[in-house]
């Protein structure tokens, strides 16, 4: 995993406004502390059958986000973000290289769970409910330089798209409502080819789309 190597000094989410100087000096946290804290991170590893370990992709001038679920049990034991079959797909929608896609400065990938949750009996569980509380905004409060989030399943859109009701489907249906902003997007997983084959206009109207975005925002 690739670290931020530069400083940045910020102020924790949502309290920007109304801090005095004085005061935002004495909260500021460095990106590099906060990113060793994240990684650190143990909060919740009674839950985790393999233990904490937190995966994510970051660096503050990422153009691009990838906000997905959790790690599975493949990415767990590589410590890379999407190195498995979703990735590959993942890449392939996107149309972007493992070189593209694995450098921080394009691409930050941070999952609503930055630890791998375990299986239960249809699937990898849902992403820990401490992960998200505990450091997303303080994570996101650093990407000034975002130009296009991907929004992906459920718990992210959940997170990310509060405002829409419905099912992962048709939050993607209504993807030209987000654009060019923000795109959700099914899970990439090979579990998903039913969906994708009663779902063709994703690929031949959605996809093409977001692959000409993603050329612009990555230029
Ligand atoms: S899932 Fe998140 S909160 Fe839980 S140990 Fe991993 S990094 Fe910490």
């Amino acid at each position: 995993m690739r670290h931020a190597s530069v400083e940045a000094c910020l102020v924790p989410s949502g309290h920007r406004e109304s801090r005095s100087p004085a005061l935002v000096s004495l909260v500021m946290v460095s990106l590099p502390q906060l990113l060793r804290e994240v990684r650190d991170c143990a909060l919740c590893a009674n839950h985790l059958p393999l233990g904490a370990r937190p995966i994510l992709q970051f660096h503050p001038a990422a153009r691009v986000l990838i906000a997905g679920q959790a790690p599975g049990r493949k990415t767990h034991a590589s410590g890379v973000p999407f190195d498995d079959a979703s990735g590959d797909r993942l890449r392939d929608w996107l149309g972007i290289s493992r070189d593209t896609f694995y450098d921080p400065k394009c691409v930050a990938i941070l999952p609503m769970g930055f630890c791998y949750p375990g299986t239960g009996r249809s699937g990898d569980l849902p992403p820990r409910p401490e992960c998200a509380p505990a450091w997303r905004e303080k994570l996101l409060d650093r990407l000034n330089n975002l130009k296009l989030t991907l929004v992906i399943g459920d718990y992210a859109q959940e997170y990310h798209l509060p405002d829409a009701k419905g099912t992962v489907t048709s939050r993607v249906q209504a993807w030209k409502k987000y654009w060019p902003l923000v795109v959700p997007l099914p899970h990439p997983s090979p579990r998903n080819n039913i969906w994708l084959r009663r779902n063709p206009w994703f690929e031949s109207e959605l996809l093409p789309a977001l692959r000409e975005r993603l050329s612009d925002v990555l230029a």
